[in-house]
């Protein structure tokens, strides 16, 4: 637990500061294009056909085609770099695996369409209870409990065997074959990705950081693309 903690209490630490240097970065590359006219900022409503209103638009498209785009293709570098760490099969991932949706909203979400879900239903099916999830993995159960406050659901996958061997696992779905996708999971001491987690993860909270102080810009810039 003591160990969990420390990987995401240094993280959360960690993403304050790529926060502050997300903001920092893309208040720069406004006031880079900012017209020498205007003292207001880019938040301001100025009136249509303005230089104001020109460097918003200006702006706008800077965030969609370009530091979007950006933000996109460092994530794909990130996922790249995961196909140079292996699989150790502890078996973690396949006997705990944790959604915030029931399995109720889960059904409803793949008759909706979702291919998450679907895959996720087509494999995991629920624990009776959460002591039957806390015996696989004990830290991780405390650390959710002290750290989350909406419901976690927890599912283990039957067609794990007892010697932790997937049964089915030249026809395991995408979602197999593809966990961890993202650094920033919490993942077992086990796992053979701790060490991609560790060399990606400062890039990716940074990412992170600039994907919701983007969003906020879009949001707030009193003009759309
Ligand atoms: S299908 Fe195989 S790899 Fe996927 S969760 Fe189940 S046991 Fe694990
Ligand atoms: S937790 Fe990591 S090492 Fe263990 S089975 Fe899952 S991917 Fe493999």
């Amino acid at each position: 637990m003591k160990d969990l903690n420390n990987i995401v209490n240094k993280q959360r630490a960690k993403f304050r500061e790529k926060f502050k240097q997300a903001v920092s970065d893309v208040q720069n590359q406004a006031e880079k294009i900012k017209p020498q006219s205007i003292s207001a900022d880019i938040f301001t409503e100025f009136p249509p056909d303005s230089n104001g209103r020109k460097w918003q638009n200006e702006f706008l498209e800077i965030l969609e085609n370009k530091i979007s785009k950006e933000i996109y293709l460092q994530f794909q570098e990130i996922l790249k770099e995961r196909k140079d760490y292996k699989c150790l099969g502890c078996a973690t991932c396949c006997n705990l695996a944790c959604s915030e949706y029931s399995p109720q909203e889960l059904q409803k979400r793949a008759e909706n369409g979702d291919n998450f879900s679907k895959q996720f239903l087509s494999i995991f099916i629920p624990y009776k209870d959460k002591e039957e999830a806390r015996k696989v993995y004990p830290e991780y159960i405390a650390l959710l409990e002290a750290n989350k406050e909406d419901e976690v659901y927890f599912y283990h996958c039957p067609k794990l065997t007892k010697d932790k061997r997937c049964s089915d696992y030249a026809n395991r779905p995408q979602i197999c074959r593809d966990f961890p996708d993202n650094p920033l999971c919490i993942l077992p001491s086990s796992c053979g990705f701790c060490d991609w987690r560790e060399k990606t993860e400062d890039t990716t909270l940074y990412l992170h950081a600039m994907i919701e102080v983007v969003e906020y810009y879009k949001e707030k810039i009193p003009v759309k693309l």
